[in-house]
């Protein structure tokens, strides 16, 4: 048996190595494990280790033993803990939610049952999704891996720090309006938001129903591929669910053009973030691929829409977390004092700001002036996509304006609000995205870029995603 370093191996590698027979899952298992022990405490990424991780890595082996299974077979995996798991803890970073237990597992989690991959434990995140630092979590901040003084992004957090610290070797996050893709371009990984309906959110804790999306963490292009080919599908108990093209076996990438939208990147982006950007369009340049300059004017505006339409639908969906349907109670002296002291026990800052910025967009007197407005506006964004799309194939921007940036740099709401600049216009538009690491900073901080391709080309976004990281 050779011995294992988490850190340099990847799904797809170690697939490979499990079906060879040359490792075993419970080795794979217990290397992550010695991981944990030696650096969660430090970096505060795991919320939970599964008890149950090494029984299930045995059965993986078996599974490789009778020849069964598939890629992620005995691969060991981490979830966001806004993932159901059927009998483990679920609490959406949240302190409402402390002791909740899932009762079903999610269909993601269905999937990934059936392909025995091993389920290593459950991932920190910020509150309820809600957050570019993991610095809301009810349960403290994650710290990034590769500088502990730095934040690793969010909400994923606790996911991407897993797979960068060798906790596992792929994890499941959620994007709302990017926090697969930026918590993945911070800490050196790649990062996938599907098209909007690719994958079932059933069994997900709900934060914007209209955005939310899951979606797979990993060291490459490739590894994610096999994670969301086998998590993606229709489910029949999520209405919004859709079937994606099946993948053809051959993409052709020829004749490709590649859109800059040079109008967002004008202003509130570092220089060495714009010079690595630049240096990576220069390389897909050089690699044959036609690059050209496109304006997306209304897309601009796509955070100002996000910061409407997504606190309506969190107050709505946090709703239910009264004390009394759902969450911790603290007993109040009538049903309203209840659901007061529930609340106000069980939620964070940020939370709060939320549902009372929701609430606010949602009221009789402003729904019109704000909720339906912001609507119209995602509307022209989705279709100035819909346009673009129609002449170039993909869209590519830095994924976030900055580097990591240190714990506590952020305290004005909205300076963190912006770290979202370039993700959110693809949950807005419901399209996928993919953040490709593109190098380091002098400090040794890594850069990402992302792609954004047409609604249901996810595949397609595979592919030029290889492409750049192969020649990076
Ligand atoms: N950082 C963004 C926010 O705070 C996005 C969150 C997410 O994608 N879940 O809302």
């Amino acid at each position: 048996m050779e011995t294992i370093d988490i850190k340099n191996l990847n799904i797809e590698k170690a697939s490979e190595m499990l079906r060879d027979g040359k490792i075993t899952s419970v080795s794979l298992v217990e290397a992550c494990l010695k991981n944990i022990t030696e650096r969660n405490g430090e970096l505060n990424a795991i919320l939970e280790v599964f008890s149950d991780a090494l029984d299930e890595a045995k059965k993986a082996d078996e599974m490789i033993a009778r020849g069964e299974g598939d890629k992620l077979t005995g691969i060991p995996m981490v979830f966001k803990d806004n993932i159901f798991i059927t009998g483990k803890k679920v609490s959406g970073g949240s302190k409402i939610l402390e002791n909740y237990t899932a009762s079903y597992d999610a269909f993601v989690i269905e999937k990934l049952k059936k392909s025995g991959a091993v389920f290593i434990g459950r991932a920190n995140m910020d509150e309820f999704a809600m957050g570019s630092s993991n610095e809301t979590s009810a349960y403290g901040p994650v710290k990034n891996p590769l500088d502990i003084t730095r934040v690793p992004g969010g909400s994923s957090g606790g996911s991407v720090a897993s797979v960068a610290a060798g906790f596992c070797l792929g994890a499941l996050g959620t994007d709302t309006g990017g926090s697969i893709r930026q918590p993945a371009s911070f800490c050196g990984l790649v990062g996938m938001k599907p098209t909007y309906g690719g994958v079932s959110r059933r069994g997900t804790i709900a934060m914007s129903s209209s955005l939310d999306q899951i979606g797979p963490i990993t060291k490459t292009v490739e590894d994610a591929k096999i994670i969301f080919d086998i998590i993606s599908g229709q489910d029949k108990m999520d209405a919004t669910s859709i079937k994606l093209p099946d993948t053809p076996t051959e993409i052709s990438l020829a004749g490709i053009k590649i859109g800059i939208p040079r109008d967002w990147l004008k202003e509130g982006i570092d220089a060495d973030v714009m010079e690595n950007f630049n240096a990576s369009v220069e390389k897909l340049k050089n690699l044959g691929y036609e690059i050209v300059d496109i304006d997306l004017p209304y897309a601009k505006y796509s955070l100002a829409v996000y910061y409407i339409l997504m606190p309506a639908e969190v107050s709505t969906n946090l709703s239910r977390l009264d004390g009394i349907r759902y969450g911790n109670r603290v007993e109040g002296e009538n049903i309203f004092d209840t659901y007061k002291k529930s609340r106000s026990a069980g939620f964070g800052m940020e939370t709060r700001r939320r549902i009372i910025l929701g609430s606010y967009v949602l009221s009789h007197g402003y729904y019109d002036a704000y909720y339906n407005k912001a609507w119209k506006v995602r509307h022209a964004i989705e279709k100035e996509f819909e346009d673009i799309f129609k002449k170039v194939d993909f869209v590519l921007t830095p994924t976030t304006p900055s580097v990591a940036f240190k714990f506590g740099a952020k305290k004005d709401p909205l300076q963190m609000y912006l770290s979202d600049i370039f993700t959110v216009p693809a949950n807005i538009a419901g399209i996928p995205s993919l953040s490709v690491p593109s190098g380091f900073s002098a400090e040794g901080l890594p850069y990402g870029v992302q792609f954004m391709a047409p609604l249901c080309a996810d595949e397609k976004l595979f592919a030029i995603s290889l492409e750049l990281e192969e020649n990076i």
